[in-house]
């Protein structure tokens, strides 16, 4: 079995037993009609190789009631992501949601893991002003329709080859963002669909990794996600419309928990051009967790203000960790 196999294999079993993976992956794969990981980094590796100085914009958010601050999943996935990107070269920029707990938890992440972060706020910004350490923030408002114009200043500013959401919160047909169990939370988030609209138009590649059905680019499995998530199909809030998101990106990987799924996906790229030893350690995952949960991050599930991440206890976790790491070293 091919390593690229053994990571979908084990990013897709129903660890937290929220019984709806191995259908998603069933879909994501059959979509494809290849493994949707080994495509994904076949083609960020070629990327990278092809131009090596280039930007790669990664995108997470996703706010959790009951006190709708910022989940634990697809922070570790986005931050060591942009970490490992910029070990390779690639200048790495953040885009995430213009709130107060999400701003802090991603400011002190970054610090945790050695990077730096700078706000932009639409100030020029070239490539070559940013150094090894410094990862862009780019803040984009909630609940506001975005102009075309401010997305255009930036991926002008920044033109990006490709961006990568990872658990990023996205609307379904109606415009409507929810949560897990089916409660409208598009007050706290940025329309970040426009984001894709505009990467067409710049000929970004669109990637994304979720796990539930309600996050952005979900929208390449809409009818599966219909069929088996709870509330995918009818929401409890009065749009009526389910939570499955209707946005489309060009790759879309599911995964158990999308930090898992990033994960694979940061050591399966590594892997391809090389350099492993660019990976961040299953110790470094749990200080950065544990640095996020400390500035207010919470599980996405029980939304607990502990380091565990989509229900998954520490312990549970870790070694969920471990063995997407065995398969690659
Ligand atoms: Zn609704």
């Amino acid at each position: 079995m091919s390593l690229a196999s053994k990571l979908r294999d084990i990013i897709c079993v129903d660890i937290n037993k929220r019984g709806v993976i191995g259908e998603l992956c069933e879909a994501t794969t059959s979509k494809y009609g290849v493994n949707p990981l080994l495509l994904v980094c076949e083609t960020l590796a070629d990327v990278i190789q092809r131009h090596r100085a280039d930007v790669i914009f990664i995108s997470f958010g996703f706010a959790t009631p009951p006190k709708y601050v910022q989940e634990t999943d697809g922070v570790t996935g986005a931050i060591f992501l942009a970490r490992a990107l910029k070990r390779l070269g690639v200048t790495t920029a953040l885009i995430i949601d213009e709130r107060t707990d999400l701003i802090r938890v991603t400011e002190e992440s970054l610090r945790t893991v050695g990077l730096k972060p700078v706000f932009t706020r639409g100030c020029p910004l070239s490539v070559r002003s940013l150094r090894n350490a410094w990862v862009p923030i780019l803040t984009l408002r909630t609940a506001y329709p975005l102009t075309r114009c401010d997305l255009t200043e930036i991926f002008d500013n920044l033109p990006p080859s490709a961006i990568v959401f990872v658990e990023k919160a996205g609307h379904n047909y109606l415009g409507v963002y929810h949560s897990m169990k089916g409660i409208d939370i598009s007050q706290y988030h940025s329309h970040i669909e426009e984001v894709i609209n505009v990467a067409r138009t710049y000929d970004t590649i669109t990637i994304s990794v979720g796990d539930g059905g309600n996050e952005v680019g979900m929208g390449v499995i809409e009818d599966t996600i219909r069929r088996v998530v709870p509330y995918g199909n009818t929401c409890r809030c009065p749009c009526g419309g389910g939570i499955a998101a209707s946005s489309v990106v060009d790759y879309l990987i599911t995964s158990v928990i999308s930090n898992v799924g990033a994960y694979a996906m940061e050591l399966l790229l590594l892997k391809l051009l090389g350099k492993l030893n660019y990976a961040h350690t299953v110790g470094d995952e749990i200080l950065c967790l544990k640095s996020a949960v400390s500035n207010g991050a919470v599980d996405g599930i029980t939304g607990a203000s502990k380091v565990m991440v989509d229900g998954l206890p520490q312990g549970a976790y870790e070694e969920l960790l471990y063995r997407v790491l065995d398969v690659v070293t």
